[in-house]
């Protein structure tokens, strides 16, 4: 593949935007892809800010997920120490004090490990793709 403006040059990439060739005389390295110098510059760049405020995003609500468990935890917490100080039906709150533990620890588990949840909740959505798939690997 060649430059899109210059035919006889050989691209050294593709523009994030307008997905044309670039020589290296027409790209422009954003940070995260090449652009075309001057008119996909721009685009590129606020599709770069855009996605890093996303990014911003997600990790606030990875903080929130600790929070919440934090907040669980300690609620949990008080529910075991108040059924544990001696007041007449104390399985009620120490079984709730117990329940809202181990929402806590499910809760940090998933937020920790949210990521990889996400990494493998993407192949699994289509489980019937792999096994219609007329390309079998083992055969080459
Ligand atoms: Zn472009
Ligand atoms: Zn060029």
């Amino acid at each position: 593949m060649n430059c899109f403006i210059h035919n006889s040059a050989p691209a050294i990439g593709i523009c994030k935007h307008c997905q044309k060739g670039l020589c290296s005389q027409c790209a422009t390295d954003t940070g995260a892809g090449l652009a075309c110098i001057g008119s996909c510059v721009d685009v590129v760049n606020s599709i770069n800010s855009l996605v890093d405020r996303n990014m911003q995003i997600s990790s606030k609500q990875k903080s929130g997920g600790y929070l919440g468990s934090a907040f669980l935890g300690g609620l949990g917490a008080v529910f075991l120490l108040f059924g544990l100080s001696g007041v007449e039906n104390a399985s009620l709150p120490i079984s709730m004090g117990i329940g809202f533990l181990i929402f806590a620890v499910v809760l940090a588990a998933r937020t920790f490990a949210w990521p990889k949840f996400e990494k493998m909740a993407t192949p699994t959505a289509d489980p019937n793709s792999t096994e219609t798939s007329p390309v079998n690997p083992k055969n080459r």
